[in-house]
């Protein structure tokens, strides 16, 4: 599988660290602006814009927009590239169709973090456990932002874990989430030990570790954690071992 951060053929802007930690929701600017323009479509054409009062109108939110032969709309997930580097976020908002608006091109995003994104002292968790987030997991956050429409690189898929696991091929940008991240008290929702596990050493399963099914009890280890190797066959975990 290729990994997100291999992809970056489109960078437009340089990397600076923290920046997109500032509460002050930064906006973030492409350094070079694209010279197609983005077309911000209302999705309620029918209304006549005359019989709006100055408060519907301000209410009135654009959900669909075209960029670059295709149509993203609120809700969908994606990765962007901006002076920050590489960033998944749900659109949230269109935040002006007026050419004449300061805000015009721009998009209201809540950012999902990475694995990378999280910072293990902060989150408290041992090398092991740590290992245990996926490099294909992402968390939303509490983090929202604006930004250029310029900015977006490609759509995402997001899954469940159960969702992924069940996927015979993983397409690009195909994520899975299992929790939220509070970056202001750097705590999970669930919290880490609620997750599901698997294996003996009781960790979170990460779909991109290797693990062998025990032929009795159906469950996933890790072969280490067993003293065995992904090429046993008739592998019985130490539990079913000792029942037997
Ligand atoms: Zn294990
Ligand atoms: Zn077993």
């Amino acid at each position: 599988m290729v990994k997100p951060e291999n992809k970056t053929k489109t960078i437009l802007g340089k990397k600076s660290q923290d920046t997109k930690k500032d509460s002050q929701e930064p906006v973030s600017q492409p350094t070079k602006k694209d010279s197609q323009d983005p077309i911000v479509e209302p999705t309620q054409k029918k209304r006549v814009e005359k019989q709006l009062t100055k408060e519907e109108r301000r209410e009135k939110k654009f959900k669909k927009f075209q960029y670059q032969e295709q149509i993203f709309q609120v809700g969908d997930v994606c990765r962007f590239f901006n002076e920050n580097g590489d960033l998944i976020g749900k659109i949230m908002e269109v935040l002006s169709t007026d050419p004449k608006d300061q805000d015009f091109g721009k998009l209201r995003v809540q950012w999902y973090y990475y694995k990378k994104d999280l910072n293990q002292k902060q989150i408290k968790l041992s090398n092991k456990q740590f290992d245990a987030i996926s490099d294909v997991e992402i968390f939303p956050t509490n983090h929202f932002d604006k930004t250029f429409v310029q900015t977006i690189n490609a759509k995402c898929t997001v899954k469940t874990l159960e969702e992924y696991e069940q996927l015979e091929q993983v397409g690009e940008d195909t994520y899975f989430t299992r929790a939220s991240y509070d970056l202001n008290k750097k705590t999970f929702k669930p919290e880490f030990k609620e997750w599901e596990t698997s294996c003996s050493c009781k960790l979170p399963t990460n779909p991109l570790q290797q693990y062998v099914q025990c032929e009795a009890c159906q469950e996933w280890f890790h072969p280490a954690c067993e003293k065995t190797t992904v090429d046993d066959e008739n592998f019985l975990c130490s539990k079913c071992k000792e029942t037997e």
